[in-house]
């Protein structure tokens, strides 16, 4: 492709991108394809001549559509958000032209200088502790990683270095591994599965702590774990406490848990990978009490603030503890100190459909509402919520996704798409309705 068909190539796949994003409502949220379908559908080897791009662009449509699901639709409340937009896409397609692996300042010092600006603007903004700036004395700032789950990894292992550096400063004859071998870590029950794979991939012990009632970790809880612990000999070094977990949005209390990281020495590290965003809402910032404590946190701009997957952000209070556990060139965090709002419609929407729930006398609310998630169930044994599902995903015109905890089954209707409108969200409702008074019928209810 010379650059005259690109340009004409170009325009062609921003008026498709442009009509696929404008026109999205109209597509069947969900795909009904099989295992293996596009296996059917192209050749066996990879073509030896060039097709014309017309024909790779029919493919698009034949093809890739039928197998995607659109996370983008306004019927579609699985998961999270995906963040997307028309700036995003367009930055990501001058980064990809640029194409360059911004590994140190040297190789493009724009993206070493940008990412410093960007990471201070957006602390700036969710008015976190001024230790996590660039811009301030000390060694701390933030830096982007691709996921939630590789920031805590990051995090864990960095903890797992310092607390063996320090370990060994006391006890010097203590081989690595006799220590690795006592160390535990915490996380609630509540928090994604990223974090229980860290502590795997990190190879030390961690436990599950339970949560309250509300799916808050609490203080006491931890503190009664880690004396438990240290009878046993364990060494307690890191805590994984969340802000939003992914099964229902609720806050661990880091007030209480702050405190007790310090007391003990262990690196508290807090995962807001959905909710973190909202904290640019000063109404939201309540939650973050406590957060002073930490010593690594992270959001996913990718989830709510419109950027396209994957952008993950990691604040670090003291970044020589990472750069010093994996021993990289500090080239890049040493000119570090050199160095658009999301769309908070998504809350309002989530009260909407909360209400039209709560109108409903077959339905109840499962967890507090408080950003762009409704948990919900049919007031019924669990099996008529899961029937319900099944029923919503046949039907296939919005897409939800379920959560089980403590014995009840639940569906999570989140607020992903940045098009959706209130009339989407009645819509949706009607949806879930409809689904329901079949499953009624069905099983003579
Ligand atoms: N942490 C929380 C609280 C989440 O809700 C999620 C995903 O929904 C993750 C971590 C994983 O995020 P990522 O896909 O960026 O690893």
């Amino acid at each position: 492709m010379n650059a005259e068909e690109f340009r004409q190539h170009g325009r062609q796949m921003v008026d498709y991108i442009a009509n696929y994003l404008e026109n999205i409502r109209e597509r069947e949220v969900v795909h009904r394809v099989t295992p293996g379908y596009l296996r059917e559908l192209l050749p066996n080897e990879a073509p030896e001549k060039p097709e014309d791009f017309n024909e790779v662009f029919k493919d698009i449509e034949q093809h890739i559509m039928p197998g995607i699901t659109h996370w983008h639709s306004p019927y579609f409340h699985g998961y999270f958000a995906a963040g997307n937009s028309f700036p995003s896409i367009l930055g990501d397609m001058l980064s990809d032209a640029i194409g360059c692996i911004g590994f140190s300042w040297a190789t493009s010092p724009a993206c070493t200088e940008l990412e410093v600006i960007t990471t201070d603007w957006l602390a700036k903004m969710l008015a976190l502790p001024e230790h996590f700036l660039h811009s301030h004395p000390g060694s701390g700032g933030g830096v982007i990683q691709s996921t939630a789950s590789e920031t805590v990894l990051l995090a864990l292992l960095a903890a797992r270095t310092r607390k063996v550096r320090n370990y060994k400063q006391k006890h010097p004859d203590v081989e690595d591994h006799d220590i690795i071998k006592k160390l535990v870590c915490y996380t609630s029950d509540q928090a994604n599965s990223s974090v229980e794979r860290s502590s795997l991939l990190g190879a030390v012990q961690m436990v599950i702590l339970e949560s309250d009632k509300e799916f808050c970790l609490r203080g006491e809880t931890l503190k009664n774990q880690i004396e438990q612990d240290k009878q046993q000999g364990k060494i307690p070094f890191f805590l994984c406490a969340t802000l939003g977990t992914t099964g229902s949005c609720a806050f661990d209390k880091l007030d209480e848990l702050g405190p007790i990281c310090e007391e003990e020495d262990m690196w508290l590290h807090i995962d807001a990978a959905y909710a973190g965003s909202a904290f640019v809402c000063p109404e939201f910032r309540h939650f973050m009490k406590g957060l002073e404590y930490a010593e690594t946190f992270s959001i996913n701009p990718h989830k709510w603030m419109l950027i396209n997957f994957d952008c993950s952000i990691m604040w670090i209070r003291d970044r020589s503890h990472v750069v010093d556990a994996f021993n990289v060139d500090p080239v890049y965090l040493k000119h570090g100190d050199e160095g658009r709002v999301p769309d908070y419609r998504h809350c309002r929407l989530a009260k909407e459909f909360e209400a039209l729930i709560l109108k409903d006398q077959r339905f109840e609310i499962v967890a507090d509402v408080v950003m762009g998630l409704v948990c919900f169930r049919v007031k019924a044994a669990n099996k008529v919520t899961e029937r319900l599902l099944d029923e919503i995903l046949a039907d296939g015109r919005i897409y939800l996704i379920p959560a089980f905890v403590r014995n009840v089954y639940f569906l999570r209707f989140a607020i992903c798409a940045e098009r959706t409108t209130s009339e989407d969200i009645q819509f949706s409702f009607r949806v879930i309705q409809e689904c329901l008074d079949k499953v009624v019928k069905k099983h003579s209810m």
